[in-house]
């Protein structure tokens, strides 16, 4: 590993938006290239004697492409190891699949929709029992988790679509407790805003499609763990055997965009906050569910777990029922309509109609993604298309 010179001469323990905008500072020695290089091999060089001293034999197990990002993101969340997937439902079922036959689960009830609907089905193939709770309620986490048998807590924070907030501290103490591991899908709150180990989680997930890529360029995804425990390995063989890798490209578009994280994710930050508080004044909104406004449910949670903001993401509930929400959606010109979340530019989705019927979404929910354009416009474009929409 090469180290950083200027940061180590200096004596200057580096901030962790110092260590993302020089992704490590690491410098290729061969070439003294500050920008990373991008590896393509598939396949290593075995040694005359038959050994592999790199260490390396085959990218399925371990790409050098990866290196620099997963110590990157491992640095960021203060991890012992991290690990790149071809997607976050990839980095997500590998963790469910190192669970094993009657052991028990317990996910939140509402929780990014595809991950909930891959739950339920495995769980029931896989001989594994689920319990879907409000995870915002402490207590409810308590009632389900059965010691010694429930082996993971999963949870969402904050929850898409409705950014329900977990208490990250107090559902790692019950899971811990029941001898359960916690495992936090933090796409949302990034390690700009919160560091889930940190707070007692084991595992963290995140869609890298999202903010650490920023750019809606690539799908990918991500863990990090606590410890290399066994729990951590078994993944490990998951990512090996089932092959869920990411590819070399993607990785080095994940590493230049996981550098501008900081900056980006602030500035969605303090967009999403002014946004929200104007929708709130919007005579065509019911309701504004950011977890950055003080009547928020999780508010004080959140304040207290999120540093530096509430995330990028907001739900708005439009007067008018469905088609009021649909039509809005439909009259904007500078949000997009297109589903994900987490890039430069701002998303507008009607979540019920990709969700399906058993959603547990509202029907005129829209969710926001807050993007990094001026402010001003994005709201502009907000209130023209409810006007819009309520004509
Ligand atoms: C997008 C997303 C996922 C799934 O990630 P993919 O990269 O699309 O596979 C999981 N959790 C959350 C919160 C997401 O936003």
């Amino acid at each position: 590993m090469v180290t950083e010179p200027a940061v180590c001469l200096a004596k200057i323990e580096p901030k962790p938006a110092t260590l993302a905008a020089q992704a490590l500072g690491w410098i290729d020695e061969r070439t003294r290239a500050v920008a990373p290089q991008l590896h393509l091999s598939s396949t290593f060089l075995r040694d005359e004697d038959n050994q592999y001293r790199s260490g390396r034999n085959y990218a399925r197990a371990d790409n050098p492409a990866f290196d620099q990002p997963e110590h990157l993101l491992a640095a960021l969340e203060k991890g012992e190891e991290a690990m790149l997937f071809a997607s976050g439902m990839a980095a997500a079922t590998a963790v469910f699949q190192a669970l094993r036959p009657g052991d028990r689960l317990v996910a939140p009830k509402v929780m990014y929709w595809s991950l909930r609907k891959w739950i339920a089905g495995f769980a029931s193939t896989w001989g594994v029992a689920v319990d879907f709770v409000e995870m915002s309620d402490p207590d409810a986490v308590r009632h389900a988790v059965q010691a010694g048998r429930t082996k993971l807590v999963w949870t969402e924070t904050p929850g898409n679509p409705m950014w329900n907030i977990t208490d990250i501290a107090a559902v790692a103490e019950i899971a811990h407790a029941a001898g359960a591991k916690l495992a936090v899908d933090s796409t949302v709150a990034t390690p700009v805003l919160t560091r889930p180990i940190e707070l007692g989680a084991d595992i963290v997930m995140h869609s890298a499609t999202k903010y650490l890529n920023g750019h809606s360029d690539i799908v990918a995804g991500a863990l990090v763990t606590r410890a290399k425990d066994e729990f951590w390995e078994g993944i490990k063989q998951n990512r090996i055997q089932l092959g869920g890798i990411l590819g070399s490209f993607e990785s080095w578009l994940l590493l230049r965009g996981m550098r501008t994280l900081f900056p980006r994710v602030r500035a969605a930050c303090a967009s999403a906050q002014r946004i929200a508080e104007a929708l709130q004044a919007d005579p065509n909104v019911s309701a504004v569910l950011y977890p950055g406004l003080p009547d928020f449910p999780g508010h004080a949670i959140a304040a207290r777990q999120m540093n530096g903001g509430f995330g990028g993401m907001i739900s708005i509930r439009v007067k008018g029922g469905e088609q009021a929400a649909i039509a809005t959606a439909a009259n904007v010109h500078i949000w997009k309509r297109a589903t994900s979340l987490g890039g430069v530019e701002s998303l507008i989705e009607h979540r019920a109609s990709i969700e399906g019927p058993d959603t547990p979404c509202p029907p005129d929910l829209l969710r926001l993604s807050a993007g990094i354009e001026d402010t001003g416009d994005l709201i502009a474009d907000l209130s023209q298309a409810l006007e819009a929409a309520h004509r």
